[in-house]
Order: structure tokens, then sequence, then C-alpha cells
């Protein structure tokens, strides 16, 4: 299926944005050989307001009448929708990004099918406890009083994704939102629009009332992305990016006070001490810093290891990195140059390349796609460019240290604070440390394990705000309090 604009529950033919002011579209590419797939519609500034419009008279319509349980058996019926055509997703998010089909199969569709689940289970659970046990009649300002709490969708919400986890990350924002009655215009990424098409055709067939769910594609500054986080219609931002792009949403939405919830950037450390178990703590890192070569916003990118055990874990780690083959290329040819240029900074600024540091050959097709090895950098100081910055690809840089207190300085010697990873065998230690991180998630002997219903998001210039079951919901809606004197 064919990148498409989904606006008030029609498909747009990819003619009618040629005749508004766009370039009407651009192309596709391959990651994995940079080879031209597709075409992409631009969306004009008209597009996206009649997006926004079409998503405001869905509130006005029969979206904004539905109650909980309905649109708790709405999101179920998505999730079922996505469950019919697993294939088809896998397919598409794994051509659109390059990740293995394996990969797109055990993460990226099962976990957006759970996303959708997750939020109809705990509509579920709060409509069956949203009754009054007891009255509470006493009210500070003196006299008697009833008071109660509504919650109300906040209205049309307008959900922006990156191109490393596209449909996880779209649906992740798009399931609690609609989980809470409001109305979506989804932009995925300009890289990744393939599978954000398959979920609007997926709503479509589920029968979900026109705009109550909307995609429009495009790239961001002054394009699609811009046009909708600065529209003056939308009453909230969900967005999922870089940092300085969450900057710049930010002084977009302050015009009109919009809400934003970000998940930004990071720089995640990850800190194994010399009690903990060093083949996994190796095998931790390996998969913590090259999965998806990286692209992951929790993907290690700074590794420090207590002094004792320093040597044996560079080397392992090095050896671990060299063997890796069937590992995936970077989304772009231009994020591939970035990936490549941050190692050759790193060398400048003096690091040790234990592994990696370049560009693969294979020999084959994949000669012509966007590759970066597996790197590990040792020898840089803590004030390093490499060290500092976000590369978002397939490298980490390991440091020894040798007291705790000096472990959790490096670890929070960082403008980010997503997630960190703690390796020891030492529970009190593991405990200790674990709160005194800056970071929004930290992991203690594991990595990337998620119980969707805890609080997800980061500190510092990492993001604003937390996703997840209720923390979800509690953005996307909005208390009203009712005061009756009785
Ligand atoms: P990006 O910020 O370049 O783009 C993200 C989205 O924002 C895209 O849809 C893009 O078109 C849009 N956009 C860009 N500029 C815009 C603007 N001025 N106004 C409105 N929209 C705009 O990010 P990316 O390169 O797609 O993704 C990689 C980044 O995302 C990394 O920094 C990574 O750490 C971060 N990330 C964070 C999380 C998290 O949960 N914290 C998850 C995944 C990725």
């Amino acid at each position: 299926m064919q990148p498409a604009h989904y606006i008030g529950g029609a498909f747009l033919p990819p003619e009618s944005e040629a005749s508004e002011a766009s370039d009407g579209g651009f192309p596709l590419v391959d990651p994995a050989d940079g080879s031209v797939v597709g075409r992409v519609p631009e969306a004009s500034r008209a597009t996206v307001d009649a997006a926004v419009r079409a998503a405001r008279r869905a509130l006005q319509g029969p979206w904004g009448a539905t109650a909980a349980p309905e649109r708790a058996a709405a999101l179920r019926m998505i999730a079922d929708g996505i469950e019919r055509r697993f294939e088809a997703f896998v397919a598409a998010e794994s051509a659109d990004t390059g990740k293995s089909r394996e990969l797109a199969a055990t993460v990226d569709v099962p976990r957006a099918i759970g996303n959708f689940r997750s939020y109809a289970d705990l509509l579920s659970a709060q409509a069956e406890r949203a009754y009054l046990t007891e009255v509470p009649g006493w009210s500070g300002g003196g006299g008697q009083a009833l008071n109660y709490t509504v919650r109300r969708p906040l209205g049309v919400v307008a959900v922006v994704a990156p191109w490393n986890l596209p449909l996880l990350l779209l649906t992740w924002k798009v399931a609690p939102a609609l989980a809470a009655g409001n109305a979506v215009v989804a932009k995925p990424s300009e890289e990744t629009p393939s599978t954000a098409t398959l979920l609007a055709d997926v709503i479509d067939e589920v029968g979900l009332p026109d705009g109550a769910f909307n995609v429009v594609h495009g790239h961001g500054p002054g394009a699609a992305g811009e046009f909708l986080t600065a529209h003056p219609d939308v009453d909230a931002i969900a967005f999922t990016g870089e940092s300085a792009t969450g900057a710049a949403i930010m002084r977009a939405a302050a015009d009109h006070v919009t809400p934003v919830s970000f998940e930004l950037g990071g720089k995640n450390p990850a800190v194994v001490f010399a009690d903990a178990d060093l083949d996994e703590a190796v095998a931790g890192t390996v998969r913590s810093a090259f999965t998806h070569s990286g692209q992951i916003c929790l993907c290690t990118e700074r590794v420090y290891v207590e002094r004792p055990v320093f040597e044996a874990f560079v080397a392992a780690l090095g050896a671990r990195a060299r063997e890796l083959s069937d590992y995936g290329p970077l989304i772009s040819a231009r994020h591939r140059d970035k990936v490549l240029s941050s190692f050759r900074l790193a060398v400048e600024e003096g690091a040790t390349v234990v592994a990696g540091g370049g560009t693969p050959v294979f020999g084959d097709a994949r000669d012509r796609g966007f590759y970066a090895e597996p790197t590990v950098l040792t020898g840089l100081p803590p004030t390093a460019r490499a060290v500092r910055e976000e590369v978002f690809g397939p490298v980490c840089h390991v440091a020894p240290f040798d007291t705790e207190d000096e472990a959790v300085r490096l670890a929070n010697d960082s403008p980010y604070g997503l997630a960190a990873t703690v390796w020891t065998r030492d529970l009190s230690r593991a405990h200790r440390v674990a709160p005194r991180i800056e970071a929004g998630i930290v992991w203690v002997n594991c990595w990337n394990l998620r119980d969707l219903r805890t609080p997800f998001g980061g500190r510092k210039a990492s993001g604003i705000g937390r996703e997840g079951g209720e923390h979800s919901l509690d953005f996307f809606s909005e208390p009203t309090n009712v005061c009756v004197r009785i």
C-alpha cells in the first residue's frame, strides 16, 4: 500500500496534493540498498488544516459522544485488525526502516498490538471501579458539599513520531489519545510513512467515526510537522524525536500555550560494577548498544566499568562487536554520514577504536545501503563531544571508574536523562545506585524490559512528562472538579 494522507475517513488520491501549495511528494528510499521503492505525498498547510478540521468535526459528532466501553471495544478491534494483517505490517516496517523482519515481527508489530490492547484493558478496569463507595461530605471552605472529578478529552491531539520504531511509537500515543476520547492527527516521519498508512486502513475497516483518526505525511520544519504543531486549533502535542526538534515544537506551541508531552533524545549510561556477572553484562551491553544499529532512544552510548574488570570487559565487548554480522542499516544516507562523522570526531578527540569505526563491506547489494560498523571506543575524557552528544548509531564509549560515587557522578554528567542500566550482583548497591541516577528509567541487570503500565519518559533534555498506563491517560485528558453544595 503506497503512503497516502487519511483525512475525515478517506484516503486522499495522490493528485489532490499537486494542486495545493506543495511539491507533490518525495521518493521513499530503501535504506538496505538505496533503491527508490515508492513516493510519499507532502502535505501542504491546507491539507494539514483539513485534517485538523476533520478531527474537530469528529469531536462534535459521534466520536465525541462515545463512552469509554465503546472506545475500549474499538481499540480491541484495531488491535485485532493489525493482528490479522500482521505480515503486511512486518513487511512494511522492515522495508521502511531496513530492520530485520524478525525484529519487526518480535518487537514493533506485537508492541503496536499490545499498545491498543493495554489501553482497552485499562479503560475496562477504570470503568469497573468508577463508582462512589463513600460520599465525601465536607468541604474546607465551610458548609457541606459533594466533590467529584470527571476527566474529559483534551480535543484535537497532534501526534508526531520518529522513524526508528515508527508503528510502535506512533501507536504508543495514538492508543491512549483515542482511549481518552480525543481525535488524532498523526504525522509519521517522512522516512517511514508506510505502517501509519496501513494503520489508517485498519482503522478505516474497523469503522471508527470519520475524523477520529487522521494521518498526514511530510517533512518537519517549514512543512507538515510544523504546520500541525503550530496549528491554533490543536489542543495538545505528543511528540517523540530529537531534543532540538522538541525545543522547536515547544516554541511553536508557546504561542497558543498548547500542552506538550515530549519523549526526546538520550546519551544513556550503563554502569558495570566489578561484582556483576561479566558475561551477562557484556551480552546485555551488546544488545543495549547495537540492537537496531543503536537506533533506539534507550540504547547505551556510554559505558562505565569498575576498574578491576575494565580491561576484561572492553576485550569481551570488542570481540562480540567484531563478531556481529547480520545487523541492519541506518535509516538514510544522511544519518549514516552523521554517524560516520561522529566516529571521525571521536578519533580526532583522541579515542582508541577497539572495534568497528567505519563502513562494512558485504560484497553484495547492501554495499549500496547505509551501514555503519558496530563500534566500541575508549580513551575519551567526560568533556569530549563524542561522550556528550547523542549519535543514535551503533557505538558506545567505555571508561573506567573507581568508586560508586564516581560512577553515579559520571552517569549523571550529561545533558540527557532518559534511561540507564546498572549491572551488579549486590542487591543493596543496586537499590542505592538506581535512584541516584538522573534518568526516567533505570534497569538493573537487564535492558529494555518493559511493563506498559509503568511511567516511561526522560529527565533533563530527554523529555517532558511520562507516558504509559495511567500516565498517558492523565496527559490526554483534563480533570474537571464538580462541587455540589448539599
Ligand atoms: P526528529 O526530531 O528529526 O523527527 C521526529 C519527527 O518530528 C518527524 O516526524 C519529523 O518530521 C518531525 N519534525 C522535525 N522537525 C519538526 C519541526 N520543526 N516541527 C514539527 N515537526 C518536526 O527525530 P528522528 O530523527 O525522526 O528520530 C530520532 C530521535 O528521536 C533521536 O534523538 C532519538 O533519541 C529520539 N527518540 C526518542 C525516543 C524516546 O522515547 N525518548 C524514542 C525514539 C526516538
